[in-house]
């Protein structure tokens, strides 16, 4: 897959904290300038970060975010600010941006214990070396040792304006640091051994797209290749056949959604059985929880309120999946007379408590962190979260057989099903 077609949401989120004229812009374009394959950068208004998709070798495509300084004043900085701190929630690691010549100060100390209390891997970048009064290597070993004992991280001294002095060692220590949620959050990968069997179902009907598979479907053939396993697709008609013809049990059958109940009927019982949009809920989120949402539905009584929360504002279809469809899942699944209630953006309404229960988006556009700052906010809020693909699932009443390759989210069912 080209740089080009890696979704942002799936690339590595690195963002650069710091005051003011510490340099952050210029560490980015210094880490750029480096790589030939950059993409056209994504520009924010004033207020907003800015965003830059590139290729960073090895570690491969990465958004890296430049913010607004911690020490911005005024009524604007206090929003830019807030826009900053807001930037965590979706970052994978971090670089701290420190003025050489100005030293650490309290707001680096903050946003140090910020990213810790994240867990969000980071390194101290000492910036601006090269304006250092000559003969003070005294005074930079004095902030590395600040940098390490009071931020608690590693120190890079750098010159990022001037000949890229440090900038090689930045990213070899960034490709160090780079958290390895790739294998800890594989697609499927992780379930599966090298020579394991996997069929794939694919309908090819009047919605998929022409001369290609979608990308869910190129991601998950993927992650099977890497793990050596066998990945064998095939169509919901010549299902039957292809089992039959495998010569051994598959390890598991993955399904588009809309044909799950055919597909179903055709696997034998023993073969574990789930779909896309279960496994990408997985991936993305967490399961568990978005089962233990799904149950919600069942409880849902006369006059009770749903919040359905799309997290980007995208072209709405006549018969679109959020206004349209869900709401009329749920009603004739449950029969009553539910309030919904529609939101969309990064934040839930701060009324959020009222609801009983938030069908959330797939999330396509979101990274893994961000989908679980999501839950977790619901969590925060004593409501119940459910996804799309998950909920559909339910209603269809499809959830339990596509989650039976999933111990915890089995468990999660069986355990809300009895409360
Ligand atoms: S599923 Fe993707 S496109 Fe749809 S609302 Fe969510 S983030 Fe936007």
């Amino acid at each position: 897959m080209s740089m080009n077609e890696t979704p942002r949401s799936n690339r590595l989120h690195i963002a650069l904290f710091g005051r003011r004229n510490a340099g952050k812009s210029s560490v980015i374009n210094a880490i750029v300038k480096q790589d030939i394959a950059v993409v056209s950068p994504v520009l924010g208004t004033t207020t907003d970060p800015v965003y830059k998709a590139m290729e960073l070798l090895p570690i491969g495509p990465v958004v890296l975010i430049d913010t607004a300084g911690l020490d911005d004043e005024g009524e604007l900085g206090e929003l830019r600010k807030q826009k900053t701190y807001e930037v965590l929630n979706k970052t994978d690691m971090a670089l701290l941006i420190i003025d050489s010549t100005v030293g650490v100060t309290a707001f680096d100390r903050d946003i140090a214990d910020k990213l810790r209390s994240k867990s969000i891997p980071a390194i101290a970048v000492l910036n601006k070396i090269d304006l250092l009064p000559h003969g003070s290597e005294e005074s930079l070993k004095q902030l590395a040792v600040a940098a390490k004992e009071e931020l608690n991280l590693l120190p890079i001294p750098v010159s990022a304006a001037v000949g890229q002095q440090g900038i090689s060692e930045l990213k070899k220590a960034i490709t160090q640091a780079v958290p390895d949620e790739e294998d800890k959050f594989r697609i499927v990968g992780d379930l599966l051994s090298p020579g394991d069997l996997v069929v794939l179902v694919v309908p090819i009907d009047k919605a998929a797209p022409k001369g290609r598979l979608i990308l869910p479907q190129q991601q998950v053939i993927r992650d099977i290749l890497e793990s050596d396993a066998i990945s064998v697709v095939t169509k919901e008609h010549e299902l039957r056949q292809t089992l039959e013809s495998l010569g051994r049990k598959p390890r598991m059958v993955i399904t588009d959604s809309q044909v799950f109940l055919k597909v179903a009927a055709d696997t034998p019982k023993d073969i574990p059985l789930t779909s896309f949009s279960i496994l990408f809920a997985r991936h993305k989120g967490d399961l568990e929880q978005l089962v233990r949402g799904a149950r919600a539905i069942d409880g849902l009584k006369d006059g009770d309120k749903v919040l359905i929360a799309e997290s980007c504002t995208h072209h709405q279809q006549p018969d679109d999946i959020g206004k349209v469809k869900i709401p009329r899942w749920i009603l004739q699944a449950t029969g009553k007379q539910i309030q919904f209630d529609f939101a969309n953006g990064m934040k839930f309404p701060d009324n959020v408590r009222d609801y009983s229960l938030i069908v959330h988006c797939g999330g396509c556009m979101l990274n893994r962190r961000q989908m679980l700052w999501r839950i977790e906010q619901a969590e925060e809020a004593g409501v119940p979260i459910v996804n799309y693909g998950v909920a559909i699932a339910h209603v269809q009443g499809i959830l339990e057989r596509a989650i039976s390759p999933f111990p915890l989210a089995r468990l999660a069912w069986e355990e809300s099903g009895v409360l």
